[in-house]
């Protein structure tokens, strides 16, 4: 009982509060003039939930964005997609991909069925459908719903960021030096004014690059290398990655690729501490299908966190399932914060569980509590009411069982929410 109160109030602080989302991909919804429409099967086709379809059996093609050409031009195809989609939605009901969308359905498009299913579907789309029409006006009152204060988007393409949303003070951006770091010379050639003829003119270039992103607003840098990769970035002597510079990127082995890669990230590490941006990292679960867990532990980033003490690393998703070692790091390292973007909706149990745990072990000033991570703003919507019901799951807990009491709880619950990246970012 003493819990369910104190949960009923934390939570009540919660929906008070004004957060930041931490990590989000929403571009297109943002722009001035939106792309195309959007119906439900759309948008369970731009979800996670993907994934777990495709894990049950469903062959991938079924979802290609082709089939959704039809809502540029007028037409209607989403029943026979529906028909297509419908088996495999019935085996992945249990998941939290699938669960913690219906939260939007219901809260933002009056769904009242208890499941998706034949008999309610095509309204639920229809209604979908229409209020696309209006992506951008639709959008912002989600956001102003939310009481979104910043949002950090990762929607940058070749190291620079998105120019194409449109100006609001809430909408910031990270920048992805990826590019530079696999070797993308013709990337590189857009910052230089000469051609990229040797390592010291692709090295221009990356401060070229770091250069322009601050100019054009970037707070932080964004890494998603952990998709392609293991995250072990070892030192590489400057020479090294100048032959293999020389000798062609191309036509080098994969050792050799590895090797230039590693000293890059080392580069842009020096560069985000000469900038002061914080260095946001992928760690942990990839989405989708088919990629290699153990290559995203974030443990693997170790030694680019103690050499680097000036640069402040965003270690995301919690690591998850690396949850503990993840936390270790914030609490080792005063430059490693732990960031749980993403995590609520991976998993609910596994969200409350390192959060706790995080609370007992690591400064709440090094935790950032959530980002949506979607493209689509109702499914960060949809998050951001999951996480809230989490956070106070876990702080009432503790405020239950004396660990804190509740005026420490909501303190806690302001920083994880938003005041620590506030601090951290800036804004
Ligand atoms: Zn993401």
């Amino acid at each position: 009982m003493a819990k369910e109160d104190a949960k009923r109030r934390i939570r009540s602080a919660l929906d008070d509060m004004e957060v930041v989302d931490h990590h989000d991909h929403i571009g297109e919804p943002f722009m001035a003039s939106a792309g195309h429409e959007a119906d439900l099967p759309y948008f369970l086709a731009n979800a996670y939930l993907y994934g777990d379809l495709v894990a049950a059996g469903m062959a991938g093609g079924i979802l290609n964005s082709e089939r959704f050409d039809y809502l540029k031009t007028g037409g209607d195809e989403s029943a026979e997609i529906w028909k297509e989609l419908k088996p495999y939605l019935g085996k992945v009901r249990n998941t939290i991909y699938y669960r913690f969308l219906l939260l939007a359905l219901k809260d933002l498009y009056g769904f009242e069925g208890g499941e998706i299913e034949d008999g309610n579907w095509a309204a639920l789309s229809r209604r979908i459908r229409e209020r696309s029409k209006s992506q951008l006006k639709w959008s912002l009152e989600i956001l102003e719903k939310m009481k979104v204060r910043r949002m950090i988007l990762d929607i940058s393409g070749a190291s620079r960021i998105n120019a194409k949303i449109i100006e609001d003070e809430r909408l910031k951006q990270v920048v992805r030096m990826d590019d530079f770091i696999t070797g993308n010379v013709k990337t590189a050639a857009t910052f230089l004014e000469r051609n990229v003829r040797t390592l010291d003119d692709y090295l221009e270039a990356l401060e070229g690059a770091f250069e322009t992103a601050v100019k054009q607003g970037a707070i932080g840098v964004k890494s998603g290398l952990a998709y392609e990769r293991e995250i072990l970035y070892e030192r590489v002597p400057k020479p090294d990655a100048e032959r293999i510079f020389a000798s062609g990127l191309d036509r080098a082995s994969y050792p050799e690729r590895k090797a230039f890669q590693d000293f890059m990230m080392h580069e842009v590490c020096g560069l985000c501490a000469k900038h002061k941006l914080p260095f946001q990292v992928h760690t942990g679960l990839q989405a989708g299908n088919y990629n290699t867990i153990s290559n995203a532990n974030p443990t693997l980033l170790t030694n680019l966190i103690r050499e680097f003490p000036g640069v402040r690393f965003d270690i995301f998703h919690g690591g998850y399932p690396y949850l503990m070692e993840a936390g270790i790091l914030a609490k080792y390292f005063p430059n490693a914060y732990v960031d749980a973007c993403w995590l609520a909706h991976i998993s609910p149990t596994a969200y409350k569980r390192a959060l706790s745990e995080w609370l007992e072990i690591v400064p709440a000033s090094k935790i950032f509590a959530w980002g949506g991570d979607h493209g689509i703003i109702d499914w960060s919507y949809a998050s951001l009411m999951l996480a809230k019901d989490l956070v106070a799951d876990v702080l009432a807990e503790k405020v239950a069982t004396n660990y804190f009491g509740e005026e420490a709880a909501i303190e806690v619950a302001e920083m994880i929410m938003g005041k620590n990246a506030t601090e951290v970012y800036g804004f």
